[in-house]
């Protein structure tokens, strides 16, 4: 049976997520409808948002998890007239209308009665399912279209979704993650597929492990107590945040103030910890053992933009030393543009990356130019760096090549198809070269 399927994003980079897999002339599910991020934007430009192709055979939106690069053009999606159902799994349907609101906010309108009513929309579409269970979309003679979410390991609520279109099983992976990813179980390969489609972000390397991630985290600690300075980590509101607060329950033991400066993270955080029962094992153990993995003692929260300005004051002069997790994540705005502007001009401090830096994003130019005290442009202006500039792998929440080739590997029946998405053609290249290794799957 042929099935195509269109790639509205994440084809040859890794935002803007957005698949098309058309059923026939007059049915198609699309899987994911993010933003582009970065240089992708750029390039993408004025049809950055808008959605660019034909919805009329749109059916049901399938999420796999709540990254804006995943769900971001949602807001632009129910604006060109789709009707149908938003389906993700049970957790991403907590996390999902917190996600859009900040979105919608942010680039549509920020007026309450017009945010109520599109909120009120996106819940009225809203389709929670379990995990592992099959989900009847449609079931006549010609057409039975059926999917089931499976946990993928990359933030609270990821799924890889199985879709079963008559007799062909199409999975797509959206983003999987890393084994040993803090508060997450690690994915398992699915069963069968006959055509996978495959995320590559990190396709051509692979990450530290936990134990020596953990020790470069804590020798950032050390550096920025004997200095007196802050350790500034700019980190995405959903997942990396709430691994990091839960490294850092273990770590720290009390000795340092672990400030989150994002309310858009704390209400996350908030979330995170109401849906405990997708929590892992070992995350349980900790609850059983009396700690409090994500609201431990001396982890404060600053709310207001008052109190934001002031804490970057004390932090940038006072020589107590913190850390300070703040967004946005790549450093293109928010509140780290605020740290980074007050800190990276003194040596005490610590700028420490955990997560991937998109081409043309500031974050990616200090991770660049930093070690070498190049400069950065924030605002318009030009500001030198002479703050340690460090970067953590792993912490991404994305598998790397090794996890992507157990993933195929572990299949108990091959995909006779493997399209990669989602990662640059060099990552793609190399991942391929590996699955050809382990799999005879027409690999494009
Ligand atoms: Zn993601």
């Amino acid at each position: 049976m042929n099935i195509p399927i269109q790639h509205h994003g994440a084809k040859d980079g890794v935002t803007g997520s957005c698949h098309q897999l058309h059923i026939d002339e007059y049915h198609s599910l699309l899987i994911d409808c993010g933003i582009f991020q970065g240089n992708e934007a750029n390039e993408h430009n004025t049809q950055q948002l808008d959605i660019n192709f034909d919805i009329s055979s749109v059916k049901a939106l399938i999420v796999t998890h709540v990254h804006i690069d995943h769900v971001g053009r949602i807001p632009w999606l129910l604006a060109a007239g789709f009707e149908g159902p938003i389906i993700c799994s049970q957790p991403s349907a907590k996390l999902l209308p917190l996600v859009l609101e900040d979105a919608f906010k942010l680039s549509i309108s920020r007026q309450k009665h017009l945010v109520e009513k599109y909120l009120k929309t996106i819940e009225s579409r809203l389709v929670a399912l379990p995990y592992k269970q099959w989900f009847t979309l449609k079931d006549t003679a010609e057409n039975s279209t059926k999917i089931r979410l499976q946990r993928a390991g990359h933030i609270l609520g990821s799924a890889y979704v199985e879709i079963n279109v008559n007799k062909t099983r199409i999975v797509f992976s959206g983003d999987l993650g890393a084994p040993h990813t803090p508060l997450l179980p690690a994915p398992k390969p699915p069963y069968k597929a006959d055509i996978l489609v495959l995320e590559s972000t990190y396709g051509d390397r692979n990450h530290e492990n936990r134990a020596t991630r953990k020790q470069r985290l804590k020798a950032a600690i050390d550096h920025a107590l004997e200095n007196q300075g802050t350790v500034l980590i700019p980190a995405f509101s959903i997942g990396r945040t709430q691994e990091l607060l839960y490294e850092f329950e273990e770590i720290l033991d009390g000795q340092l103030p672990v400030i989150l400066d994002s309310p858009l993270a704390s209400r996350f955080t908030q979330i995170y910890r109401e849906l405990k029962p997708f929590w892992n094992e070992e995350a349980h153990e900790r609850l059983k053992a009396g700690r409090k993995p994500l609201a431990f003692d001396n982890l404060l929260t600053v709310e207001s933009h008052d109190d934001h300005l002031k804490m970057v004051h004390h932090l940038a002069t006072s020589g107590r030393p913190a850390i300070v997790i703040s967004g946005s994540g790549m450093c293109t705005a928010g509140r780290i543009v605020n740290y980074l502007k007050a800190m990276l001009g003194d040596e005490r401090h610590d700028i420490l990356f955990v997560g991937y830096q998109a081409e043309g994003t500031p974050g990616r130019i200090i991770q660049q130019y930093g070690p070498r005290n190049g400069y950065v442009e924030l605002d318009g202006e030009r500001y030198t760096i002479k703050a340690k500039v460090d970067t953590i792998g792993g912490y991404s929440g994305h598998a790397d090549q090794n996890g992507l080739v157990r993933f195929v590997k572990g299949m108990r029946h091959k995909p006779n198809e493997i399209k990669l998405v989602h990662g640059s053609q060099k990552a793609k290249d190399s991942l391929k070269q590996a699955l050809q290794k382990v799999v005879k799957s027409n690999i494009s």
